[in-house]
């Protein structure tokens, strides 16, 4: 049995970059020159496949690859049963409802009996089915913007991020509907049935996760009172005991702990007001609990 990891990333477009810096930091060493569609790694049995986004699902459904990364709208919209192992919390975007000027939208309701252009006609229709609306679905790949202007549909559903695209067609976006972010997509068996691929899944995923765990945290330095520490203690909080170093003077220590960055600032003043000096504050790389 070949045992390589294969993994579908996009080959070009807005997924391609950071679904490919994640594996790089995780220490995986490869080319990508942007031509070849296959490529192995150098240190580690991995091998990539660079295909269409709208691919993605298919290929790891049908075993073509084991694993991939892709937007949750387009694993959803295929509606695959495969396992979401990780949400990557990039390329966030939300899928709208858009509609022209003088439609008179009062909320989802008011979409009772429309035709809605969507290149997402399965997510659509089961948020919508799902609070008793029925519309008809009107199914496009690309431009869904224009589609109202001439006369297929009454609105669209469409991902929007700034909403220019659909200012310059006449819509407005009234309602978000559906949220996606990137994530790590695994056929269900494969995880159970073929042990050698698993395990250097498991690998990647733990170096995958550790990368993940340090993003939004900061290391933290400071010089402290002594007699101040148990305070300082309580302010960092979250975790099993700061490190604490004994200075020359010996009213003095230096203590290091890990400050998520949501917290940071307001422990930095905290640690502040009770005479912590120096505070020298790093990024981490990769951490594990
Ligand atoms: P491909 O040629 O691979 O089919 P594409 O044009 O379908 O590419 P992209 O535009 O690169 O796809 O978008 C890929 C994914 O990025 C989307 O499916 C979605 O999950 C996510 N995304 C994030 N922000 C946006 C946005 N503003 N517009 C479109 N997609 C976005
Ligand atoms: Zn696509």
């Amino acid at each position: 049995m070949d045992n390589t990891l294969r993994i579908a990333v996009q080959k070009s477009g807005r997924l391609s970059e950071k679904s490919l810096n994640i594996i790089r930091d995780c220490g995986i060493d490869f080319g990508c020159d942007g031509r070849v569609l296959r490529e192995r790694a150098a240190n580690f049995p991995i091998e990539f496949l660079y295909v269409r986004d709208d691919d993605i699902p298919t290929y790891v459904k049908d075993g073509v690859a084991d694993i991939g990364i892709v937007g949750r709208n387009e694993y959803d919209e295929k509606g695959y049963q495969l396992e979401v192992v990780r949400d990557l919390k990039f390329a966030a975007c939300r899928l709208s409802i858009a509609v022209p000027h003088d439609f008179d939208y009062k909320g989802l309701e008011s979409l009772e009996g429309k035709r809605i252009a969507t290149s997402y006609p399965n997510i659509l229709m089961s948020i919508l089915s799902a609070k008793g609306i029925s519309a008809t679905p009107v199914v496009v790949s690309g431009s869904v913007e224009i589609t109202v202007q001439v006369g297929i549909a009454d609105c669209i559903c469409d991902i929007v991020s700034t909403g220019t695209t659909l200012k310059m067609n006449g819509l407005k976006e009234v309602e978000p509907i559906y949220w996606s972010t990137a994530v790590m997509i695994a056929r269900q068996n494969f995880l159970s049935d073929e042990k050698e691929k698993a395990e250097i899944f498991a690998r990647l995923l733990e170096r995958m996760d550790a990368l993940m765990l340090a993003k939004n945290k900061k290391y933290v330095l400071f010089n402290l009172p002594a007699e101040r520490l148990n305070e300082a203690a309580e302010i960092i909080g979250g975790m099993k005991s700061p490190t604490v170093t004994p200075l020359m003077d010996k009213d003095w220590v230096s203590v290091q702990s890990v400050v998520g960055e949501d917290r940071f600032w307001s422990v930095f003043e905290k640690l502040r007001s009770i005479g912590a000096e120096g505070i020298l504050v790093l990024n981490i790389e990769k951490m594990t609990e």
